[in-house]
Parts: C-alpha cells; sequence; structure tokens
C-alpha cells in the first residue's frame, strides 16, 4: 500500500525526529572529508533505522495476514542528490523524468518542485503529472507508437510536444492533432546496451529522410530529433554517436525548410557510469549543436534505482547439500519475488543483492543459500547461489539496496499475492524535506 496522504502526515513527524537523528550522526562523523560520501553514509544508516523500526513492530508469530509483507524505505534526498549531480555535470540537458521508471508520487513531486520536466506515454502517466499543477509543456508524450484517443486527450489537456518514428504514426497524428510539436525519434546502436529498444522504435537515417519529406507534404510541425541508447550501455561513444546523427537528420530537414530546435538525448543513464558518459554526451552536443538548440534527456532509473530500498520476510526454508561444497546449504523463500517487485530481474535484467537485516549474523561462517520468491512458478528465483554470513531462519528479514526503478510499477498480482507494497518515505537531505514539506 502507498501511504494515503493522511498517513504521510504522521511519517513526517518520524521523518523529522530522524532528520535530526542523522544531523547527529553527521557530527560525530564529520572528519571523513568529502561532503557528499558522509551524506551517502548517513543516509544508508537513517534507511537502516526506518527498516529496522518497522520490522521491530511486526510479530511473524502472532499478526494478521500480510502484515509482514514486503515494504520499500524510500530515501527522497537520494532522488535530490541525483538532480544536483545531473545539474554539476549536464546542465545544458533539461531533465524529463521517465514516469514508466518509477511513478511513485512523492517522487513525482519532488520532480515537479525542483523544476524537471515529465517523459509520460500513456493517458494515465500523463494525467498523473497534470494533476500535480505540472504546466502541459513540462511533458513530452515520449511513446512513438500512441493510442488513437490517448492522443485526442493529449490534445485536449494541452501536451503538444510528442515523438513519432514512422509513417503511419504521421498520419495518424494529422487526423487526430495536426498541430501537435513533433519530435522524430532515430535509431541507435545499443549493441552495446543491458536493455536494447532499438529493434522496436526509432527510424534509420534512411526513413528519417522520408518521414521528414511526408510530414513537409501534410504540413505538420517537427521541432526536433530524438532517440534512446538503451539503458546501461557500455560504450561510451554511444552517446557521441546518436548526437551526430541527429544532427544529420538536423541538416536534412532544413534542405526540407524545417528549422529544428529542440534534440531529445534520451533516456539510459546509469549511476555508476554517468559522469564518464556525461562527459562524453557534453562534447557532442557542444561540437554538433550551436547554444541555441533546446536540449532535453529522458533519464528514469538514473533518479530512482538508489533512492527505494526493499524489505522482504523470509516465510520458508528448506535444508539441502551444496552440490559445490558437500557443506549444508539452505534454500530460502521470501514473501516477494520476480513476480511482485523483483519483477526487475526479469524485464530489466537486474541482479538485486540480498542483505540481512534481522538475523543473528555470523561473520565467522559464510553460508550458502538460494533465494526464491512466493509464487508456485519455478522462474520465480531471485538469487540461485549466494553466501551470507549465519544461519538465516524463517520470520528473518532480508533487504535489497537499489530498487527504485522497474520494481513496484511492473509487479503483478500472479497467484493471489500482494502488487502494492507500504513505502516508507524518507529524505535524508534538508533541501528534499523543505520542498516536500517532510
Ligand atoms: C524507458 C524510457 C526512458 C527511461 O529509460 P531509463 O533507462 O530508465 O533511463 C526514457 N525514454 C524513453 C522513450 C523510454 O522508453
Amino acid at each position: 500500500m502507498v501511504m494515503a496522504p493522511s498517513a504521510i502526515a504522521i511519517d513526517h513527524q518520524e521523518t523529522t525526529i530522524l532528520n535530526d537523528n542523522k544531523v547527529d550522526y553527521l557530527d560525530t562523523n564529520n572528519n571523513h572529508g568529502v561532503e557528499s560520501d558522509v551524506t551517502g553514509f548517513a543516509s544508508k544508516a537513517l534507511i537502516r533505522k526506518v527498516l529496522q523500526e518497522h520490522i521491530d513492530r511486526v510479530n511473524v508469530d502472532t499478526c494478521e495476514p500480510g502484515e509482514e509483507d514486503a515494504f520499500y524505505v524510500a530515501d527522497l534526498g537520494e532522488v535530490y542528490r541525483q538532480h544536483l549531480r545531473w545539474k554539476l555535470n549536464l546542465g545544458r540537458v533539461k531533465p524529463f523524468y521517465a514516469v514508466k521508471c518509477n511513478p511513485d508520487r512523492e517522487v513525482l513531486r519532488l520532480l515537479a518542485k525542483l523544476g524537471t520536466g515529465f517523459d509520460c506515454a500513456s493517458r494515465a502517466e500523463i494525467d498523473m503529472v497534470l494533476s500535480l499543477g505540472v504546466a502541459p509543456n513540462r511533458i513530452i508524450y515520449a511513446q512513438p507508437c500512441k493510442t488513437k484517443s490517448y492522443l485526442r486527450h493529449a490534445r485536449k489537456v494541452g501536451v503538444t510536444q510528442m515523438t513519432f518514428d514512422n509513417t503511419d504514426e504521421l498520419r495518424k497524428i494529422k487526423e487526430c492533432y495536426p498541430d501537435a510539436e513533433l519530435v522524430l525519434r532515430i535509431l541507435t546502436d545499443d549493441s552495446t546496451s543491458l536493455c536494447r529498444l532499438s529493434a522496436k522504435y526509432g527510424a534509420s537515417l534512411l526513413d528519417a529522410k522520408e518521414l521528414l519529406a511526408l510530414a513537409k507534404e501534410l504540413g505538420l510541425n517537427i521541432v526536433g530529433v530524438s532517440f534512446h541508447v538503451g539503458s546501461g550501455a557500455s560504450d561510451p561513444n554511444s552517446f557521441g554517436q546518436a548526437v551526430k546523427d541527429a544532427r544529420y537528420v538536423f541538416d536534412e530537414a532544413a534542405e526540407l525548410g524545417y528549422d529544428l530546435k529542440m534534440l531529445d538525448v534520451g533516456g539510459g543513464f546509469v549511476d555508476e557510469t554517468f559522469e564518464m558518459f556525461a562527459g562524453n554526451l557534453n562534447e557532442a552536443i557542444e561540437e554538433h549543436f550551436p547554444p541555441h538548440v533546446r536540449v532535453i534527456g529522458e533519464p528514469g532509473r538514473y533518479y530512482t534505482s538508489n533512492a527505494f530500498t526493499l524489505a522482504a520476510n523470509v516465510i520458508a526454508r528448506r535444508e539441502v547439500i551444496s552440490e559445490e561444497e558437500g557443506e549444508k546449504a539452505y534454500m530460502l523463500y521470501l514473501n516477494d519475488g520476480v513476480y511482485g517487485n523483483f519483477s526487475n530481474i526479469i524485464f530489466d535484467h537486474q541482479h538485486p543483492v540480498p542483505q540481512i537485516l534481522s538475523a543473528p549474523e555470523n561473520k565467522e561462517r559464510l553460508v550458502e543459500y538460494s533465494i526464491w520468491g512466493p509464487t508456485c512458478d519455478g522462474i520465480d528465483i531471485i538469487a540461485d547461489r549466494y553466501f551470507l554470513p549465519g544461519v538465516i531462519n524463517i520470520g528473518d528479514w532480508l533487504f535489497f539496496e537499489n530498487m527504485g526503478a522497474y520494481t513496484k510499477c511492473s509487479a503483478t498480482k500472479f497467484n493471489g499475492y500482494n502488487d502494492d507494497h507500504e513505502v516508507i518515505y524518507i529524505s535524508s537531505e534538508p533541501g528534499a524535506s523543505a520542498l516536500l514539506g517532510y
């Protein structure tokens, strides 16, 4: 369950108290040097404390069904820090947060206050963002293959910017929304990316020429070019090549009499490689696009991955003998799995890392585990071989960091399990707390 606004209000008091504790923590550890390190460190301690307080309230031997459900702690201070980091490294690129990655209302509310734009791909996402008081010109309808009725809805609510990548879509837009501001999505080489998108979306440079000509013939308004290099690209030059290709399309459009003014560099930014990719992207933008061209991006996971920590309960255990070690090992069954919040394992190629939240840790002894979800399906596995310190029992809790992207939003109710888990919101940054009223 996402907390109702009234529940959040109660939490605010708690958050304030926790923030005070965090300040104490910071004061006693201020000799760490780099401020951001200290903040990140303190933030982790704060998250641990809130996780612990929640599980202390749950007694698995007496609780009502579902009280021991998996739950999240979301640190919105982390979203705030990622925004500052974006500003520092990609100052020319205005972020339009990709809502599909995590449509959490508190995340959207903070980003709205921080002044970002939003990448929406459906009617519901558009309405959710508008309901926060965000002006329609801060939204890009970044779905190249749109539902007709949604297109009419976008027109009604004044969302004008949208992407396209094929001739049928152009004709559809001509019919439903002829004065829309169109952004041509081109293909990129995403062969080094973890999550590839080019098989589904994007026009080749050859097709782009044909699309521009048809748009001209239909009298449509093309304003820019977009791409998405795929998520978790490993080739730092993937942005460089895509920016070059976009320049080529700008020049072709100019030959047809268009004066394009917007470049959309898409999403796919990940925490570990952000600075390197940002540097590469900046260089390419400076080289190929004069200052009057407006540049936007559509980061999703970059903003939320690290902000959400998930805790799940061990509901069952099976003793086995390890094939490799010949020693005692265990299969652990959690009350959350790939049909729930661990959907990122299936859809997003992630490998969540288990950590012990409550269990008598024995650092001397590493024990082998495989970790499974609660449904009766064999693919519902979270980790097939993992060593953790000490013996974990039924009723103990594990937690997983970096669970903020493509997790909760793609959870299902398969086998009758919950798809809507509680989120406890905290903020480890005074700036974010002030904006959110925590
Ligand atoms: C999913 C998506 C994004 C966000 O991707 P991340 O890897 O989360 O940054 C951005 N733009 C479009 C068009 C998308 O489909």
